[in-house]
């Protein structure tokens, strides 16, 4: 029995060492491999962290762009609503000057200066002058375009644009002035048609829609045809004017600057509103419109672009 135990005790003796050995071991390396987890979860950690923060600040920076631009287009789209609500107020006022001068109740008198055919290569020498004397006027375009046959097409739309920037009413005049046999008269239709060519010109290549217009040679000139173009000029709201007024330069014989202004100065006549023809493809009449301008100002002329509203023109 005494041997036996001392047997067991000699056992246990090697063998507990031997276990608490292992054990230790065994928890150091699960320590070990505890901590070296800790250390691989925190690395990760930190790194989405940064991850996160570096995400954030590209998500800041994208939001406050992002409202920048919705700032500029919320002006731009107010500017816009700021022009158009100019442009309707400067008609309204122009229609209520119109109104006081025909009642009497105003000593001015407005000229409306038109010119005809162009654009042209020199039309930027009428803008000019134009400009300088801070004067608004009308132009009665056709479509003048290399797709319908004119060169200088650069030139053309430059012009156009600067009739729009400026201020100038933009008005229709055909798309082809083509007039005689097989011309813009030998049917309604035919001339609706090249009324509507015209304005989708416009339209499409400007965003500007015209609603004024001018016969080419004058009402006159539809004969019979006047009064059915008419009804369907005012089913797709335009307005139409003739002249009360002109240089002269549009005919056969060219005229001196000298004549040309006379031939405007010399006959108003008082008209309260005056609508004077002209050209923008005469030299001569160039020379004369500076004199033209400050003529009519000295008899008591303010200028205006034509509008659709105007008394000056028929709808
Ligand atoms: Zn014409």
């Amino acid at each position: 029995m005494e041997k036996k135990n001392t047997e067991t005790r000699r056992i246990l003796e090697t063998v507990i060492p031997i276990l608490l050995l292992v054990l230790i071991i065994g928890v150091g390396h699960t320590a070990f491999k505890l901590d070296e987890n800790t250390r691989d979860i925190k690395f990760e950690t930190e790194q989405n962290e940064k991850l996160i923060a570096e995400n954030e600040a590209e998500l800041n920076k994208q939001t406050e762009k992002r409202n920048e631009l919705a700032d500029q287009l919320e002006q731009i789209e107010n500017y816009n609503e700021t022009l158009a609500h100019y442009h309707d107020r400067f008609f309204e006022l122009a229609g209520e000057l119109e109104n006081k001068i025909l009642n009497d109740e105003s000593e001015l008198k407005i000229a409306y200066l038109t010119f005809d055919d162009g654009p042209y290569k020199m039309s930027n020498k009428f803008y000019d002058v134009l400009d300088e004397y801070d004067v608004q006027a009308t132009f009665f375009c056709l479509k003048k375009c290399a797709e319908f046959g004119y060169d200088y097409d650069e030139i053309y739309d430059a012009a156009y644009r600067k009739i729009l920037a400026s201020g100038h009413t933009l008005g229709n005049h055909t798309a082809s002035h083509k007039l005689g046999k097989n011309g813009i008269y030998s049917s309604v239709e035919r001339f609706m048609d090249e009324i509507k060519e015209n304005r989708e010109f416009i339209e499409d290549r400007y965003g500007y829609t015209t609603e004024v217009m001018r016969f080419p040679g004058g009402t006159g000139t539809a004969g019979n045809k006047y009064y059915s173009i008419i009804e369907e000029l005012r089913d797709i709201h335009y307005a139409w004017v003739d002249w009360n007024s002109a240089t002269g330069d549009g005919g056969a014989r060219i005229l001196s600057a000298k004549e040309y202004r006379d031939n405007v100065l010399n006959n108003t006549n008082g008209k309260k509103l005056l609508v004077v023809l002209m050209h923008d493809y005469s030299d001569n009449t160039l020379i004369a419109l500076p004199e033209i301008i400050e003529g009519l100002s000295d008899q008591g002329y303010v200028f205006l672009p034509l509008f659709y509203e105007s008394q000056a023109v028929n709808r």
